[in-house]
């Protein structure tokens, strides 16, 4: 068992057997053939030896060696004729203790590996070094070796820098620990060639325990030729990129073992599978049993999803933990940070929160600090004015005259601006004139607009929406330019329309003041051209300036969801240049730029400063006002994007919680409420009059009930945003919320509540100004549909062609008979059918044939809604 003939030997460790016995007889071994039996005490001899010979220490068997993680050695390899010298690089530090002669040679596989692997950075010899070590990796894999978890992690951490092969080696290492003694017996007997040249680094017993892997692996080989295989595979892979280096046919990390860490190793994901070393199991070994500890970072808002695979486990995995911890949720469900904190240490891993904040400056932050030398721009012009004075008639002109002349055939495309080129340089307007556009940008932090044209009509003068666009531009601190416009007509009174204005402090130049009045007329075109030279000179004036190179940075002008496209949204460029691909983070939203268009809709490559683009390629449709910026990464740009969708969430439900009717009385304790705002709807006047008053009877002396406004007919949008604004609760009494009102009350997440007998809403009211909400059972609408037709058949009387707009009609369920949003009829389906079948449901966007029983005045434009009653249940 002990002995090993030199032939055998060579092939183990898988050196030519002449190079063998030429080192054999350098230490003095005497053989005359490769059939020669090697004893221990040989091989003993060889491997003392080679360690000379190679400088090494001359002691055989150390009884401890540490390897440190970073450790940068050079191996020579030589075989024959070929020398190589291998840089190696061991990132790990594992102290081995000799305790028999199979733990050293389980030490020596493991430094052999490390070394080996290195070794297939050089092309040739390599190979025959390697070999030996592979084995011995083999079998540091069988033995099972206990991988600790902080070394796995070391090597993980290596992994990311190394080559292929140094992680490999870091691998090894964890298998090195004490393989089983058994298998040791023989390693002793017979030195190799390679073992040689391994040796120069190697400590003494390294290099004992190199044979014995050797001699171990030999055996493994036979045994496990197709596992050998497939870690060749493996190993090609990471060869490969170094250079087309040899195969060696011994050389396998057991690191196999692990599919996490080979992943990690491997980092992508179609090596699974053959990571997956089926060898490792054929063979009994237990694999290494200590988890992977990674470091998770952890955002603060997180789905299940992502944070499985940030843990390198499967979703159902942590789906699991997280029952157990009592949370049930889905794979795509967010975790808040807490919680993901949490299930991560339960796991075993170690999370690292991330504060967001951080994360959005820095990433706003290298951008700005990218930004170039500033250049003249073009000024971005919005032309504001009272209704009908010709705002429309004058961006329409302008357009025309300057941009359809060159372009001629180019069909406009509304895409929220346009630019002009001037003899004076170019203009961007801004075409949804009006004052909301402009409050609306402001009130969102964006001032887009360098110059206001200020229209006013000479025939008409001064008007109230003059003035607001006079304060508005004042107070965007944005100077004005006058044009006095239908400058044409024959009432036109260009003097008069001075006189008012100077009143308003606006004052013409030629007064003395600091605004040009230029008269125009939208209609022939006259004055133009003068309009156009002055803005340019108040654009020189203001100095208007920015970088055109380095990321863009910009603010959406509007944005759609179109169906074909998906979101669309107009970007004006402000600094910098927006190009196709860059990665864009506009408000909530982020994406790769996929197209980008001009107001033409030709397909534009980039846009500099005061350039307005349309983008496709957004997440989500960003809202008007948002900043538009080029991020470096889509990683980043989507941690931000979630960031904020997570923030505007949060203020939502913050919102939400205000104005709801459950939280009054919670409100009231803290002091902070006193009077219960409602806004009424009710079908009939009788039913709002009636409602008011028992609902303000129903004031006490810590809370007031106040109506803030009542009426008759839908709600409204217009009574949505009163709500938003009073904070009101909505009630609708036999009507409903029509779909602009139904917008206002989502976004403000006002409360709105649909009763159909006054003492319901009496009672309800009452509950929680007593704190006493108890569980309610709440009519929910579950389904709607739209009369499109009425047929009459004679037996079943009226039928309504629907379409399903929203939810399901379900046969069983209740409905109502709405006209104008407001409830005409109560009561339940007579029939339910789709075509020619009788069905028990119909879902939204399809057709069907309604019967509404004991009810056939169903018209046309009809909606019926269909509802089922819930219990409530109250968190108070
Ligand atoms: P807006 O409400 O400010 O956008 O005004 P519009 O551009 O829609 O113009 C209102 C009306 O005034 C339209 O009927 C235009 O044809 C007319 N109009 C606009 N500009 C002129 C102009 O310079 N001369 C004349 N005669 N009519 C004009
Ligand atoms: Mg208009």
């Amino acid at each position: 068992m002990a002995s090993i003939t030199v032939k055998e030997l060579a092939q183990t460790v898988g050196t030519p057997v002449e190079t063998l016995m030429q080192q054999l007889k350098e230490a003095g071994i005497e053989v005359s053939s490769g059939d020669d039996v090697l004893t221990n005490e040989q091989k003993q001899t060889l491997l003392a030896h080679l360690r000379k010979s190679h400088g090494g220490d001359a002691e055989a068997t150390p009884r401890r060696i540490t390897l440190k993680r970073k450790e940068k050695t050079t191996l020579k390899v030589g075989i024959g004729s070929k020398k190589t010298t291998v840089n190696v690089e061991v990132r790990k530090k594992r102290t081995f203790v000799k305790r028999s002669a199979a733990e050293l040679k389980a030490q020596a596989e493991a430094e052999a590996e490390a070394k080996v692997q290195p070794s297939d950075l050089p092309a040739n010899e390599t190979t025959e070094a390697a070999p030996e070590v592979t084995a011995a990796q083999a079998q540091g894999g069988e033995s099972g070796s206990a991988t600790s978890a902080p070394e796995v992690m070391a090597a993980e951490e290596n992994t990311a820098t190394q080559m292929p092969t140094e992680s490999a080696s870091g691998t090894e290492s964890p298998a090195t620990p004490q393989p089983q003694a058994a298998p040791a017996a023989s390693d002793a007997d017979k030195p190799a060639d390679e073992p040689a040249d391994n040796e120069t680094e190697l400590s003494p017993e390294e290099i004992a325990a190199a044979e014995a892997a050797r001699l171990k692996a030999e055996k493994a080989r036979k045994d496990k030729k197709k596992e050998k295989e497939k870690e060749k595979e493996k190993k090609k892979e990471h060869e490969s990129k170094k250079h087309a280096g040899k195969k060696r046919k011994a050389k396998k990390p057991h690191w196999d073992d692990d599919e996490e860490f080979v992943e990690e190793l491997i980092n992508k994901p179609k090596k699974k599978s053959k990571k997956a070393a089926p060898s490792a199991l054929q063979h009994g070994f237990s694999k290494p049993s200590a988890p992977v500890i990674r470091e998770v970072t952890i955002p603060e808002s997180i789905t299940v999803g992502e944070l499985a695979q940030k843990m390198a486990i499967k979703g159902a995995e942590l789906i699991k933990q997280l029952m157990k911890m009592g949370v049930m949720a889905t794979i795509n469900q967010p975790l808040d940070q807490e919680t993901a904190v949490l299930v991560t240490e339960e796991l075993g891993h170690i999370p690292k929160p991330v504060n967001q904040d951080a994360i959005e400056e820095d990433v706003l932050s290298t951008v700005e600090s990218q930004e170039g030398e500033a250049l003249p721009r073009p000024p971005v012009v919005t032309i504001m004015g009272h209704v009908d004075h010709g705002k429309t008639s004058l961006l329409d002109y302008i357009r025309n005259s300057q941009v359809a002349a060159k372009e001629a055939g180019g069909i406009t495309q509304h895409i929220g601006a346009y630019h002009v080129k001037t003899e004076h340089g170019g203009i961007t307007f801004l075409d949804t004139p009006g004052h909301a556009a402009f409050t609306a940008m402001r009130a969102r932090g964006a001032n887009v607009t360098d110059i206001v044209v200020l229209i006013v009509a000479a025939d008409d003068g001064v008007m109230p929406q003059t003035i607001e666009a006079i304060q508005h531009a004042k107070a965007a601190n944005v100077p004005l330019i006058v044009a006095v416009n239908k400058i044409d007509k024959p009432e036109a009174d260009p003097d008069r329309v001075k006189n008012e204005l100077s009143q308003h402090d606006v004052i013409p130049e030629e007064w003395g003041g600091d605004v040009q009045f230029v008269h125009v007329s939208a209609k022939t075109g006259q004055g133009i051209p003068e309009l156009l030279e002055a803005i340019s000179l108040q654009a020189e004036l203001l100095e208007l300036k920015a970088s055109a190179s380095g990321p863009a940075k910009g603010t959406i002008i509007e944005a759609r969801l179109d169906k074909g496209q998906g979101p669309v949204a107009s970007v004006l460029v402000q600094s910098g240049t927006l190009r196709k691909g860059d990665i864009l983070l506009a408000g909530l939203h982020f994406g790769r730029v996929r197209a980008m268009k001009d107001e033409y809709g030709r397909a534009v490559k980039e846009a500099g400063p005061s350039m307005p683009v349309e983008v496709l390629g957004l997440s989500g449709v960003p809202d008007a006002g948002d900043e538009a910026i080029v991020v470096p990464d889509e990683r980043k740009a989507r941690e931000v994007a979630q960031f904020r969708q997570q923030k505007a969430r949060e203020a939502k439900l913050a919102r939400q919680q205000k104005a709801k009717l459950e939280n009054m009385f919670k409100s009231m304790e803290e002091g902070e409420v006193h009077e219960l705002p409602l806004l009424i709807k009710a079908d009939v006047q009788g039913s709002v009059e009636a409602l008011t008053d028992a609902l303000t009877k129903l004031s006490t002396d810590e809370i007031r009930v106040r109506v803030v406004s009542s009426g008759v007919g839908a709600i409204t949008e217009t009574d949505a945003n009163l709500a938003a604004a009073s904070n009101a609760i909505i009630i609708g009494f036999n009507v409903r919320a029509d779909g602009a009102a139904r917008k206002v009350i989502e976004n403000h997440g006002l409360d709105l509540r649909y009763y159909s007998v006054i003492y319901d809403v009496v009672d309800e009211v009452k509950a929680a100004m007593t704190g006493m909400l108890a569980p309610e059972f709440k009519q929910e609408i579950i389904g709607l549909a739209e009369v499109r037709q009425v047929f009459r058949v004679p037996k079943l009387g009226a039928v309504a062609g629907c379409m399903v707009l929203e939810g399901v009609v379900r046969r069983s369920n209740p409905i109502r008979v709405l006209r104008d949003n407001v409830v005409i009829f109560e009561g339940e389906l007579d029939s339910l059918r789709r075509f020619k079948d009788d069905v028990n449901e119909v879902r939204a966007g399809m057709e069907c044939g309604i019967g509404v029983k004991n009810y056939n005045d169903i018209k046309v434009g009809d909606q019926i809604e269909v509802f089922e009653t819930v219990e409530v249940k109250r968190s108070l």
